[in-house]
């Protein structure tokens, strides 16, 4: 037993269990993946992002007692990108229910994340809420609930204030305009939905406001801890607020490990074993039911546009501890 671990009898009274070292555990990830730092390429289709030193790399894990754990630079903050599709999906199921169904799928792509093909031969119904397609779709579901693009992007800010439980998160509007100025195809495909009338509002103002939710920028600590509510049945185990239902988790946990990597979800699935998201700016989240909120960031992608380091941390992660949910 090494000096951190701590014993603790489950609530049958049974056989006490040993606590993992955690700290430990995830040094040894980062030394392991250390010779990877870096290798891939850092997303340069956004101009602002070009710019990120692809040497650096930060992952943390929050257990659901508040327990934080956490190597390299875990609370510089990074564009969380696609992450942001989490926290947009939840509040609409919030609103929506099922009637969401209606207008974006819950089925796995198979395609790249900015894939146009698809949504044309499927009458503009995007296959699930991860790929930009129906994040589209999902933000303009929140602006025609709130009736307001600004008012809008304000109460994603405020969700993810509360959900992390840090008041100063905010967007880098570098970011957010360098890809107003170059995201051709997301303005097509915004453009391609509402042909198909599954847009309510002006297509401009809706991925305008996507780009910025996409903009945000967090710490892999403050994002380990924004996956508790995942981790516990759509409840905040520190809080005890309650921001979706347990049924609402499962989906939305169901939805990132089938969806959350588009074209490689099955290997992340694979390989890692847990739901997960990532986002071009080398950020994954992953959850553990029952267990904890994770996040790893390095800012060079694989070619599906996946953090390459961030990815094998994982698996390592899964490897050394067997938590998985298989
Ligand atoms: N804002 C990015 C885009 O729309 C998000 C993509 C991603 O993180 N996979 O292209």
């Amino acid at each position: 037993m090494n000096s951190n671990s701590t014993t603790a009898a489950n609530s049958k009274g049974s056989a006490p269990f040993e606590t993992p070292d955690y700290q430990k555990i995830l040094e040894e990830v980062y030394e392991e993946v250390k010779p990877h730092i870096g290798k891939g390429k850092v997303a340069d289709y956004i101009p602002e992002l070009a710019k990120v030193d692809p040497n650096q790399f930060a992952m943390s894990l929050m257990t659901l007692d508040g327990q934080s754990y956490g190597v390299g630079e875990e609370q510089k903050r990074f564009s969380i990108q696609s992450i942001s599709k989490v926290f947009t999906f939840t509040m609409a199921l919030k609103m929506y229910s099922k009637e969401l169904y209606k207008r974006v799928g819950v089925e796995p792509s198979g395609s790249p994340f900015n894939s146009l093909v698809q949504l044309e031969y499927e009458h503009g119904k995007p296959r699930n809420p991860f790929i930009n397609a129906g994040a589209i779709v999902v933000t303009d579901s929140l602006i025609t609930h709130y009736k307001d693009e600004f008012i809008t992007l304000e109460n994603i800010l405020g969700f993810i204030r509360d959900i992390s439980q840090t008041p100063d998160i905010n967007l880098n509007p570098y970011v957010a305009k360098s890809e107003m100025e170059h995201g051709y195809r997301n303005r097509a495909l915004a453009d391609l939905i509402k042909s198909f009338d599954n847009l309510d509002n002006d297509p401009t103002s809706v991925v305008e406001t996507y780009f910025k939710h996409c903009a945000v920028e967090m710490s892999t600590k403050e994002l380990a801890r924004s996956m508790l509510f995942l981790a516990n049945k759509g409840t905040d185990p520190l809080t005890g607020k309650e921001f979706v239902t347990p049924t609402q988790a499962k989906r939305i946990n169901a939805v990132m490990l089938t969806c959350g990597h588009y074209d490689a979800s099955g290997e992340f699935a694979f390989h890692v074993g847990l739901p997960g998201k990532s986002g071009v700016g080398g950020g994954i989240v992953a959850v553990v039911p029952g267990k904890m909120g994770i996040c790893v960031w390095s800012p060079a992608l694989n070619k599906y546009g996946n953090s390459y380091a961030g990815t094998l941390a994982l698996e390592l992660f899964t490897k050394k501890t067997g938590l998985s949910i298989f």
